[in-house]
């Protein structure tokens, strides 16, 4: 279900698919996220290919991060050593966590070694969760269902090949397992009621399988059993929009980009609350400076200033996005799309919204208030946190 093939209507993420391995080139400039999906021996070899080039490595190998690596790394599981030590683990990179991040926030356990068995049923276990039932299909790998005999409790396993994803290049310098890398490092640092938590990572070097652990979100996606043809009606809306909304101002709180905010990517708990979902295209920003190039989001939900292939804002393109998951959500239809991928950024680009009359005044106002396509005016989450129709029956959004 890919878009690239530009004949169809730009519904699912844009991630280009290409089977060969890039090359690690370590040249003056080179980053640390460069080095994600690349085992310690590639970034080796790079090492000393850089220094008989006269290049001299900025980032001394004792610094790579090995992914099992948290950002507090009290756990007792961390190998010890230089990486050479380590086997062919895949290079991570180690983000700063703020304060305000670290406070009460319960790392994801991470785990080195995978045991494949069977419970007493005769049903597939993994380490010790049991296989329930495949519940997703991701664009790297599939999610499962899991039980934990440990707590009795449901998780959603997000399960990978390695092998797979270091030969599928997503760029020309970035393969899909430093996409993979990234959502893992970038999730561990997440702890807030509308996030989905990663609970536990499981890397075995000796095996081929990658499994993210995530907290399970039983009530589906926000589309679950209604569909999207006629919305969800505006009273839903507004509490789903107001769980995301607060999801997204603390994303971006601590300089985190979504990049793909969509009712796919948002699911609903048993008590009705949203989780954001899916970091699997998501960026950390530093030094306050939002400013990305690649935009691999889902076509229908890019904003016009990424259609343009230029540098653009990663929040106030979260902030687009936004608005057309809450126009899906009042409305049930996109509102921009054209039959082909050309006319839907087209439409992205040119075309008034149209909002139907029916909408409440306030409504429509926050509509064109997301969906303005000058990102410069565009609102900002403050304000829309902040809006008469959000506020309406409970406050502003905290
Ligand atoms: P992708 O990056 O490939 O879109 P996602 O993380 O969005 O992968 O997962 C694909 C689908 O799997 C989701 O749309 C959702 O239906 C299901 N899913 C993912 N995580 C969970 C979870 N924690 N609980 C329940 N379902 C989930
Ligand atoms: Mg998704």
């Amino acid at each position: 279900m890919e878009s690239d093939c530009g004949s169809c209507c730009g519904l699912f993420p844009k991630r280009r698919r290409k089977e060969s391995k890039p090359t690690l080139l370590i040249d003056k400039h080179y980053s640390k996220e460069h080095l994600l999906g690349f085992t310690v021996e590639e970034v080796e070899k790079a090492t000393q290919t850089a220094s008989k080039n006269g290049v001299k490595s900025t980032i001394p190998i004792y610094h790579y991060t090995p992914p099992y690596c948290n950002t507090r790394t009290s756990c007792t599981d961390v190998p010890k050593g230089s990486p050479s030590q380590l086997g062919s683990s895949y290079i991570g990179v180690q983000y700063e966590t703020s304060d305000e991040f670290r406070t009460g926030h319960r790392a994801a356990k991470v785990t080195h070694c995978v045991v494949r068995s069977e419970d007493s049923h005769g049903n597939k276990m993994i380490n010790e969760y049991v296989r329930e039932r495949k519940i997703g299909t991701g664009s790297y790998g599939k999610v499962v269902l899991h039980r934990s005999q440990e707590d009795g409790m449901f998780y959603a396993l997000k399960i990978f090949h390695k092998s797979r994803l270091c030969k599928l290049r997503v760029s020309p310098t970035e393969t899909a397992m430093m996409d993979v890398l990234r959502e893992v490092m970038i999730m561990k640092q997440l702890d807030h009621p509308n996030i989905v938590k990663l609970i536990e990572v499981i890397d075995d070097p000796q095996s081929d399988n990658y499994y993210m652990v995530l907290e399970y979100v039983e009530g589906g996606w926000i589309f679950e059993g209604c569909g999207p043809a006629g919305g969800i009606g505006d009273a839903r809306a507004r509490q789903y929009f107001r769980d995301v909304v607060a999801g997204l101002i603390y994303l971006h709180k601590n300089n985190i980009i979504h990049g793909d905010i969509k009712p796919e990517n948002l699911l609903v708990s048993s008590d009705g609350h949203i989780k954001i979902c899916d970091f699997g295209v998501s960026r950390k920003f530093e030094d306050g400076n939002d400013e990305l190039r690649r935009s691999p989001g889902t076509p229908v939900y890019t904003a016009p200033e990424c259609c343009l292939g230029l540098t653009y804002h990663g929040k106030a393109a979260d902030v687009w996005a936004l608005g057309c998951t809450l126009y899906c959500m009042v409305l049930g239809s996109y509102p921009f799309k054209g039959d082909n991928l050309q006319s839907t950024y087209d439409k992205i680009v040119n075309d008034p919204l149209h909002i139907s009359g029916h909408v409440e005044p306030d409504l429509a106002d926050l509509l064109r208030g997301l969906l303005c396509k000058d990102a410069t005016k565009r609102l900002s989450l403050e304000a829309v946190a902040n809006h008469s129709w959000v506020v309406r029956g409970y406050g502003p959004v905290q």
